[in-house]
Order: structure tokens, then sequence, then C-alpha cells
């Protein structure tokens, strides 16, 4: 978990790598969805381009699918998902329905201000259609209220590990190496 820009996407891919096991994230997913022309992709695109969240019967049935591929049998690293309460509970019945618990809930921290940094040269970059200044608030926002405060139902199970996302990519991919080493809260 962690806002838009606290790099997310960049240190799911290295923790996979290392693990050996698949990062998935709900946004790619999308993303290859919509450029692919598929029908999912039809019926997301509004949604994401304002960077409001998908409705959850679409993202939910998504992941439930995709958790239960073959690549995913031996662990995976979920990037983007759960995002609100009612995720929470649809991510622990596909967990208890495929016989599988979270080791782990990472949290990566930064700032407001280093958040819309990056996100503004991810703009440059990229060209991401989400990657509005618009968007890019409705983001932030939905972020703050929906998804921040689902860090402590997983704080509470123990499951929380919390890493400062400021600093280089393999800083910060050493920090959350040495913290998933040690003990949640
Ligand atoms: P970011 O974290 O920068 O917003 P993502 O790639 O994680 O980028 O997500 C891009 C978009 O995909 C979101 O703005 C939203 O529209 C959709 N999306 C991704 N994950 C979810 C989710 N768990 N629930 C609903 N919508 C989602």
């Amino acid at each position: 978990m962690g806002p838009q820009g606290a790099g997310k996407g960049t240190q799911a891919a290295l923790l996979a790598e290392r693990l050996g096991v698949p990062a998935i994230s709900t946004g790619d997913i999308f993303r290859a969805n919509i450029k692919g022309g598929t029908e999912l992709g039809r019926l997301v695109q509004e949604y994401t381009a304002k960077g409001d969240l998908v409705p959850d019967s679409v993202t939910n049935d998504m992941v439930r699918d995709r958790l239960g591929q073959a690549d995913a049998a031996d662990g995976f690293i979920l990037d983007g998902y759960p995002r609100n309460a009612a995720q929470v509970t649809e991510l622990d019945g596909i967990l208890a329905d495929l016989g599988v618990r979270l080791d782990a809930v990472l949290e990566l921290t930064a700032d407001r201000d280093e958040l819309l940094g990056r996100l503004r040269k991810r703009a440059e970059i990229e060209g991401r259609e989400d990657d509005t200044e618009d968007a890019i608030a409705r983001r932030l926002d939905i972020y703050a209220e929906q998804t921040a405060p689902l860090t402590g139902a997983y704080s509470e199970r123990g499951l929380l590990v919390r890493v400062d996302g400021i600093g280089s990519v393999e800083d910060v991919a050493e920090r959350v190496a040495g913290a998933l080493a040690g003990p949640r809260g």
C-alpha cells in the first residue's frame, strides 16, 4: 500500500523478482486491457482516466480470477489492491477460498510534495492518461480518504510493515527487504 508516486510498482517488481513470485498490479491489468481494446478495458476506461476507482464488482472479479491462476499458486505480490474497506473483505474471502494467507502488508510512505514531484515527472516521461493535475489530485484524495485508513486494520492483525519511500530505488529496496525480514506490527 502507499499513495500514488510512493514507488509501489517499482518496488513490487523488484521484490517479485527477488522472491520469484508474480507482481500483480490491478492498475497494470486495467491499462493493458484498455490498450488491447478488450471488453474489460472499455468498461474501466472512463473511471481510470478520471482517477476514480473502478467499481468493486469489476475489480473484485478480476482479482479473484488472477489470484486463482497457476503462476500465483506459490505466492504473489498485490499492488493496488485492496483500496477500500469492501475490497479488504473481498480479499479475505478470496484468500480463504484459495487456502492461503497474507504474510505481510507493506506500506510505502512519502510526503505530498515528493509524491507530486514524482508524478509530474512521470507524466512527462510516460504520458499516462491519469497523470493530469486533476486526476492526480483526485487519486491522492481517494487514497487519503479510502485507502490509507485500511492500514489500521492490517496493523491490528499484526501484518503491517511501514517503509520510508524517500530515497533511491536501491535504498528503498534494501529497506523493504530488511523490513520484511523483521517483526510485523
Ligand atoms: P495509481 O496508484 O498511480 O493511481 P494504479 O496503476 O494503481 O495507479 O491504478 C490506476 C487506476 O486503476 C486507478 O486510478 C483506478 O481507476 C484503477 N484501479 C486500480 N486498482 C484499483 C482497485 N483496487 N479498485 C478500483 N480501481 C482500481
